[in-house]
């Protein structure tokens, strides 16, 4: 199917929006999968244990070097004198950048205890930007677990580099959403036999490389959850193409596509650039077709990957959808997606989770994608899970990983294949 071709049922189709508890990991989780892309970056959480704990607990176990993020723990003492506060962080940066001169880009990564909301972290950044620029440039953003769903770290830490883009109108694509580097350079053999270029990539693999941004920048998003960042760009003269996400052979083709129509490449030559990819995908896909054709798949709201990788498995691998659930839905950046998911199919956004659970239990589908808090007592009832997170952490963009994308939602169904034996 076209992409032309696909009907716009988005206004039509009815959402149920819920209000209610929670269970999502904050916006530090970002740290984890940021910190390993942008290779000359520093995440300083300015937090409290908790957060020190959570991300030790989440990256520690990856870090086989020096470091590249840390916290600087808060007191309610720190906060007798806000200007004390403000003097021990920069004397924590300054001491922090005198020893690592590799670090060029200082992220101060805010957190939701109250008193590091206390603690003005964009005007902290700018005073010590002008203190270490040109060598540093200092960036902040928020992680708090108050105002964010775990993916949402990523947006805004893209988001605050947007702010520090230098302005250029000249024609480029910029890719925006971080991508595992084997599959940004899969990408970028794609562009270039295309003959699609420019491109830039956001973030790009060293932070301090910032890409131009101007009334030529053409933006195609990498990942749904960047939605102000996309909106930031906007801003600044950037046109984002819509298209679904690159997530299996139909995503990435409709993705390659809307940059080729842009740069007015033919439809021939995208069919003959693409088809080795599409051959190898769709033979790599259908051992994993014939096991999770006809399951039925609940993906309660976390990562904000819910939609794409629902129409991608519905559309891709022949699963019953019965439940797309959704942190936020951010039409702009879904609206391609939700005309791909079929009739009838109950999306929802937010979340009250005893309600939704209730829900799950009701229909006791075969698999159901959810938040690591809430996948344990769903096996215990008998349940098979899917972590989400494992999505973020994972390369599942583009052709060559669309098979790997289908076996993290396989694999469970095979387990618990195994054990009934
Ligand atoms: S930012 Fe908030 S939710 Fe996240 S670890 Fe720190 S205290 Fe917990």
């Amino acid at each position: 199917m076209t992409l032309a071709a696909i009907p716009c049922r988005t206004e039509a189709r009815p959402v149920l929006r819920e209000r209610g508890q929670r269970e999502v990991f904050c916006g530090l989780t970002g740290i984890v999968w940021l910190h390993r892309k942008m290779q000359d970056a520093f995440f300083l959480v300015v937090g409290s244990r908790t957060c020190a704990h959570l991300i030790q607990s989440a990256a520690g176990v990856m870090i086989f070097a020096e470091p590249r993020f840390g916290t600087a723990i808060l007191t309610d003492r720190d906060l007798a004198g806000l200007a004390d506060a403000n003097d021990e962080l920069d004397r924590v940066c300054a001491s922090l950048l005198e020893r690592r001169p590799d670090i060029k880009t200082l992220f101060l990564v805010g957190s939701c205890p109250s008193e590091v909301i206390k603690l003005d972290l964009a005007t902290a950044a700018e005073r010590l930007s002008r203190r270490f620029l040109p060598q540093v440039r200092v960036l902040s953003y928020s992680g708090s677990g108050i105002e964010t769903t775990f993916t949402q770290g990523e947006d805004n830490a893209l988001r605050a580099m947007v702010e520090s883009c230098p302005h250029d109108d000249a024609r480029q694509l910029l890719v925006v959403g971080c991508l595992a580097d084997v599959v940004e350079d899969q990408f970028q053999r794609l562009f270039d036999q295309l003959g699609i270029g420019p491109v830039s990539f956001l973030p790009a693999r060293r932070a301090a490389e910032l890409p131009f941004v101007g009334s030529g920048t053409r933006v195609l998003m990498a990942q749904p959850f960047n939605g102000e960042t996309g909106r930031a760009l906007t801003a600044r003269g950037a046109r984002i193409l819509s298209a679904p996400y690159p997530l299996g052979v139909e995503g990435t083709t409709a993705w390659l596509s809307a940059a080729a129509r842009e740069w007015g490449i033919s439809q021939a030559s995208l069919d003959q650039v693409t088809l080795a990819g599409r051959e190898r995908a769709t033979a790599a896909l259908q051992p994993h077709r014939q096991k999770l054709a006809g399951r039925r798949l609940f993906l309660m709201p976390d990562s904000q990957l819910e939609i794409p990788i629902a129409r991608f498995l519905n559309r891709e691998l022949d699963m019953q959808l019965v439940e797309v659930g959704t942190p936020y839905l951010d039409r702009q950046m879904v609206d391609a997606e939700l005309d791909l998911l079929p009739d009838g199919v109950l999306v929802s956004e937010g979340q009250d989770v005893e309600r939704q659970l209730d829900r799950v239990r009701q229909e006791r589908p075969d698999l159901t994608v959810c938040g690591l808090g809430l996948a344990n007592p769903l096996e215990a009832e008998g349940l098979s899970t899917k972590w989400s997170i494992e999505l973020v952490f994972t390369p599942i963009q583009g052709y060559e990983q669309a098979a790997d994308l289908a076996g993290l939602f396989a694999r469970p169904l095979e387990r618990k294949a195994r054990l009934a034996v």
